[in-house]
């Protein structure tokens, strides 16, 4: 179900040289948090998961580098309808299920633009230039441990 980053990922470097930034440490420990757990963190979540190797990187700094990663297009910000904007480095055409119970968000597949098209009978005439898929349920941990009614 997940879409796996092709070996191919855009290169870090040259990806944030030709879009006219320096290369800072800061940048590529925030992109490697992001690949490393690929789980959808939110900035706070970054910044915690950053933190660990670099202690002294603040919240604000996490918050400027995932701006400029998502400028370069190494780095996709996602907004969920509640909670703030998680952040995703597969940079590739795909979808999002979110899980309902837990709030994990895992990457889908979906077809290209074209065979959508054919699927909903979308007119010729129609030109699609943007699309954004989300699915919701429960993951296979949340659909085999439903949540108890907190008294
Ligand atoms: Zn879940
Ligand atoms: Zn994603």
């Amino acid at each position: 179900m997940s879409a796996e980053l092709p070996s191919d990922a855009p290169a870090y470097d040259e990806s944030i040289s030709s879009g006219g930034f320096r290369l800072t440490k800061q940048r590529r420990e925030v992109y490697e948090v992001l690949l490393q757990q690929r789980d959808h963190p939110s900035a706070v979540q970054v910044f915690n998961r950053a933190q660990r190797k670099m202690p002294t990187i603040s919240l604000a700094t996490v918050y400027n580098c995932l701006e400029t990663l998502t400028q370069c297009g190494l780095v996709r910000q996602v907004n969920f309808d509640r909670g703030p904007s998680r952040f995703c480095p597969n940079t590739h055409q795909h979808g999002h299920f979110i899980c309902t119970q837990c709030g994990g968000v895992h990457d889908v597949e979906v077809p290209d633009v074209a065979e959508l098209s054919r699927l909903w009978r979308l007119p010729d005439d129609y030109v699609v230039n943007h699309h954004e898929f989300s699915l919701r349920g429960l993951c296979p941990h949340c659909a085999d441990n439903p949540a108890s009614v907190t008294p």
